[in-house]
């Protein structure tokens, strides 16, 4: 297929997760685009400054997995070849939440895979700078986005380039992706355009990893471990997965200071504490590879871009600069290459405008709400912790036993398991649990407790 032109340089300013995926999906659109990055990027695998939080666990959820091969076919394939560890959904991670020690292993029908986020990020490089007309930066510091007198369109971005000196380039789109969308805040500001109003929820997380060689002995029953604490008493959890390279890399975390120490013999004791000793007993004796990483992550932020009213002509946050969530769920790097396809199929569908540019981020901003919302409900059960800060939901309480009786009943039954497994996924939206049948087995099951 000829894809239709429908500007001359597209400019994204972060080479994370969502600049990489956004890069892929503008490179048929654009004749040129240019990754924009404030960090040496490494050749190789390896942690870097600008994404802190690559040294934890970073799960890659089955919807983000398939939005990376919409974009980039035959990326699995990538994975694989990089030493990803196949897991059976289902059946390989044990999950120990309270009630269930472990919840029911059983094989759901499709694999995902482990590995780290450098080796995640570094093959989506691969495949970016692989695009003739796609350019990735290393070392360029955006410090201002563009914009036009008026401040009706965005026209380029002012950055420090590798030897420190200052360029403008121009641009007929400009794509966030710095993480936290200062830059596109401090456009809206200089040019007297209301901030977006942004929804919090204050959870105080405080994670902690270390990597480990898998023993020999290690446990034959599962290749990972994720351990629930019993809210609200007990906000501690873990997630120990398989990473390339025969290693596994363990996070360990709480909430509103009941935090993980930075040393060694802390960590150690802050898992032998955890509500159940599998992670403690896996990692006891296994050679420790590296020191002790540590995040506090204080609030899952939204911002409600959808409500403002006007907005700069060829700019678009996307990724974190749009919404943060809550890191233990999983879900940052899927909803970023999930926004990736969106931006994809938009710019397919404006092609045919006369002026794609103007109508895209309204366009974006509108349906990107469908995306964000699934992952982002998965946020109320924070407030099952009495700490946690934001408007608590006035139906909480229902919500929280309808969750229970869901649990059990997908406990229960594979068929229910496996839908649960597909919302939690980004597979299929939250709106999937209001299935009249499911709604009705789920309130006979509260009615009996
Ligand atoms: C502790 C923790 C654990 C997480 N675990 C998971 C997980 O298990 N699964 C999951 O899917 N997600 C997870 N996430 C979320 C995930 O890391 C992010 O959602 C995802 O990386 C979002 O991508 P992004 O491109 O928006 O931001 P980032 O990936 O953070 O990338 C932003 C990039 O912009 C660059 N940059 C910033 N400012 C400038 C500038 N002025 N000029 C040029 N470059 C700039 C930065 O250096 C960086 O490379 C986790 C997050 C945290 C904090």
């Amino acid at each position: 297929m000829t894809s239709t032109l429908i500007g001359k340089q597209a400019v994204v300013i972060g080479a994370g997760m969502g600049g990489l995926t956004a890069a892929g999906a503008l490179a048929d659109r654009f004749e040129r685009v240019i990754v924009l990055e404030r960090d040496t990027l490494p050749s190789e695998p390896a942690y870097r400054a600008g994404t802190p939080q690559a040294r934890h666990v970073h799960a890659l959820l089955l919807s983000g997995q398939r939005a990376l091969s919409e974009l980039f076919p035959g990326f699995e394939q990538d994975l694989v070849r990089h030493g990803a560890v196949p897991l059976r959904a289902g059946l390989d991670v044990r999950i120990e939440r309270p009630g269930y020690d472990p919840f029911p292993q059983r094989d759901l029908g499709w694999s995902s895979y482990a590995v780290s986020r450098p080796t995640i990020e570094r093959a989506v490089r691969r495949r970016v700078e692989g695009r003739p007309n796609t350019t990735v930066r290393p070392r360029c510091r955006v410090q201002e986005v563009l914009a036009t007198p008026n401040g009706e369109a965005v026209t380029g971005v002012r950055y420090e380039n590798s030897n420190g000196a200052l360029e403008t380039i121009t641009a007929d789109l400009v794509v966030d992706a710095s993480g936290r969308g200062a830059l596109t805040l401090a456009l809206l500001q200089l040019i007297g355009r209301p901030l977006p109003e942004e929804t919090t929820i204050g959870i105080d997380l405080g994670y902690a990893t270390c990597i480990f060689d898998i023993p020999d002995d290690a446990a034959t029953d599962w290749k990972g471990v994720m351990t629930f604490g019993q809210a609200p008493a007990n906000s501690r959890g873990g997630l120990m997965l398989p990473l390339e390279g025969n290693r596994w890399m363990a996070t360990i975390g709480g909430r509103h200071g009941d935090v993980p120490p930075g040393d060694a013999e802390g960590f150690l004791a802050y898992a032998k504490a955890l509500r159940t000793a599998t992670i403690y007993n896996a990692i006891r004796s296994a050679k420790r590879l590296d020191g002790v990483a540590r995040y506090g992550f204080a609030e899952s932020v939204r911002r409600h871009f959808e409500r403002l009213e006007v907005f700069p002509r060829g700019l678009l946050p996307i990724g974190d600069a749009i919404c943060r969530f809550n890191p233990i769920y999983g879900q940052g790097m899927s909803v970023a290459a999930l926004e990736a396809c969106l931006l994809q199929r938009l710019l397919d569908k404006q092609g045919e405008d006369s002026n794609p540019i103007a109508a895209l981020a309204a366009a974006f901003f509108a349906e990107v709400q469908a995306l964000i919302e699934t992952p982002w409900s998965a946020a109320i059960l924070d407030f099952a912790f009495p700490d946690t800060r934001g408007q608590r939901p006035v139906d909480f309480e229902t919500t929280l036993k309808f969750g229970i009786a869901l649990t059990q009943l997908a406990a229960e039954d594979p068929a229910v398991h496996k839908l649960t497994a597909e919302v939690q996924n980004l597979l299929r939206p939250r709106s999937a649990y209001l299935d009249p049948a499911l709604v009705q087995r789920v309130l006979a099951k509260i009615t009996k407790t």
